[in-house]
């Protein structure tokens, strides 16, 4: 045990007030799980980043007590489960963890281990945001108009896993059923999946996007579904996302539909439009008029594609952060997977998980020390210093280890 992991006893938790917002001591247990592959040389680098930015914004006041916990690969080999319960418990009861890239055991019966722990702890938005970092080399012209924030439903749709194999008695009986009960012909001998989509899921991954956009002062909120061709399910996904905004919003927000835009079509100051899109529009409008969007919420499979599409334009999954939350607790995520080329070499970048510990500082409210290193992240990378994935494909930059990464980052805080 390191000397600041001491044991949640003699720390403090995070609790939810009744009101959602979180009461966070100066000292909060926060659980980690170090991830496969490249995890825990990202995850070292990553803790020593927030470390240094809570210890020096806050002159020694707020530390972090890490508690490690197990998932994937590791938690496989010691306990024979990938997401072992007491991982599970130790998230709930401390309400706030971060991880690594988890690999999932080939053929034990779990699809995989991220989808697992969003779906057993409820955590139904998958949230990411997607910025230009100065420096990083991008298949745009200028990839510092994208500045977004993606809300990705996660819980249903085809995060739901309901599929059966072509010619199974199951795929075979539901054929069946839809033959005879309800008047649908589907060529036996087809596989089936289904896409379940419900008012409350929908309703509550949709007030979360809007309550973000109205805390961080942003100008839209674009609900992002097919509902031309799936009038019943991503139609319904609009049309509950209206629904919400204007019965919990009233007040706050400007449908686009409804009228009342400046010629610039913007909304009257302190306005927050809410608009719709559908999916393939919203793939050429984030490509040619990026700027005109900045929260997006969205059902499970079009936040898949987008946010990788969105990711991609300012110079990929490796640069980008996530989290996934609930209301009673939420897991920031490195968004890349465990890279195992690169495992243990000290060579994989750092800075999707360094970033993703950003958003969880942000979560605490802890936003001097987040800001800190955000700030110090640009800085390392304007000024040439980055892994061997950016090093190899920018001009005149200087090529560090993960652990170098993170301690040029250090030098910058507080610069
Ligand atoms: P991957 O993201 O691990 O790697 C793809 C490639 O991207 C790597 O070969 C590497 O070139 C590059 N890359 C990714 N992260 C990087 C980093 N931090 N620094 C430098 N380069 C980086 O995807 P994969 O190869 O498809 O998956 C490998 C394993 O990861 C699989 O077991 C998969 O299940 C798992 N996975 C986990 C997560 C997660 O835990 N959230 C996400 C995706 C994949």
């Amino acid at each position: 045990m390191k000397n600041n992991e001491r044991s949640p006893s003699e720390a403090h938790r995070i609790t939810v007030a009744a009101d959602g917002t979180l009461c966070v001591p100066d000292n909060p247990v926060i659980p980690f799980i170090e991830g496969d592959g490249i995890g825990p040389d990202i995850w070292a680098a990553a803790r020593r980043v927030l470390d240094a930015s809570v210890g020096s914004s806050y002159e020694g006041r707020r530390r972090v007590e890490w508690m490690k916990v197990l998932a994937g690969e590791k938690a496989h080999r010691e306990t024979g489960e990938p997401l072992p319960h007491k991982t599970l418990q130790a998230i709930k009861d401390h309400v706030v963890a971060i991880k690594g890239p988890l690999t999932t055991p080939v053929g034990e019966g779990i699809r995989s281990v991220n989808v697992a722990l969003r779906q057993r702890l409820d955590l139904y938005a998958c949230v990411r945001p997607i910025r230009y970092i100065k420096g990083v080399p991008s298949p745009m012209r200028r990839p510092e108009r994208v500045d977004m924030v993606v809300f990705r439903e996660n819980t249903e749709d085809v995060y739901a896993g309901i599929e059966w194999e072509a010619e199974s008695a199951e795929a075979e009986a539901v054929i069946a059923f839809m033959r005879d009960r309800m008047g649908v012909e589907v060529a036996f001998g087809s596989a089936i999946g289904i896409k379940p989509m419900s008012r409350p899921a929908t309703r509550r991954l949709v007030a979360r996007a809007i309550q973000y956009a109205l805390d961080h002062g942003l100008a839209s909120v674009t609900l992002v579904h097919k509902g031309n061709i799936m009038k019943y399910t991503e139609g319904a996904f609009m049309k509950w996302g209206y629904e919400v905004a204007r019965e919990m919003f009233a007040g706050h927000v400007l449908v686009e539909s409804d009228g009342g835009l400046g010629p610039d079509g913007k909304a009257p100051p302190g306005k927050l439009v809410i608009k719709d899109r559908i999916a393939d529009m919203m793939f050429q409008q984030v490509l040619l008029r990026p700027e005109e969007y900045h929260v997006i919420a969205t059902p499970n499979l079009n936040g898949d594609y987008i946010s990788d599409a969105l990711a991609a334009q300012v110079g990929g999954l490796g640069m980008a952060p996530g989290a996934n939350i609930g209301d009673d607790c939420a897991v920031f995520e490195a968004t890349h997977g465990t890279a195992p080329k690169y495992a243990g070499k000290d060579k994989a970048s750092p800075v999707s998980l360094i970033l993703s510990g950003v958003m969880l500082l942000e979560h605490l409210g802890w936003t001097e020390a987040s800001a800190a290193i955000e700030k110090a992240v640009r800085k390392s990378i304007s000024d040439g210093l980055v892994t061997h994935d950016l090093a190899r494909r920018m001009r005149g930059a200087r090529e560090l280890k993960c652990s170098e990464f993170a301690e040029a980052v250090i030098e910058r805080l507080n610069r």
